[in-house]
């Protein structure tokens, strides 16, 4: 007689996890080789309990993007694609103008800049990144 694939299986590979991770029974998390959802959550991985693959976590950071959709990183420089009222003041950013390497932030302004000598919160779809 054969004994059932998934039980013999998962008692071997019980008996092979040495770090303990956090476990995850109830995880929607599911082993991209064998589709099982018994995956224990590492820091940097996951494991499957039910074959032991191991896979990277994916970088889950917030993708921001320019007005043409190429993904801004922090040190970019970015062009404005447009002309914008800063608020609060009568300036006036100029379609064309460049900013100091930008920071990303939260918040519906991404952007965190200089520009023309003054800080400024940008949003993503006013700007264009500066190829180098
Ligand atoms: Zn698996």
């Amino acid at each position: 007689m054969i004994e059932p694939f998934a039980q013999s299986c998962g008692t071997l590979v019980l008996s092979l996890v040495g770090e303990p991770g956090l476990h995850l029974p109830m995880s929607d998390l599911t082993c991209p080789l064998c589709t099982m959802n018994d995956v224990l959550d590492h820091p940097e991985k996951y494991e499957c309990m039910t074959c032991g693959h191991e896979w990277e976590k994916e970088e889950q950071a917030r993708v921001v993007k320019d007005a043409h959709g190429n993904v801004l990183e922090n040190g970019d420089v970015v062009q404005m694609v447009k002309d914008l009222k800063l608020k609060g003041t009568s300036k006036v950013l100029k379609s064309g103008m460049k900013s100091k390497p930008i920071r990303l932030v939260d918040g519906d302004h991404e952007i965190d800049c200089k520009m023309d000598g003054m800080s400024i919160a940008l949003k993503a779809l006013f700007v264009k990144k500066v190829q180098k």
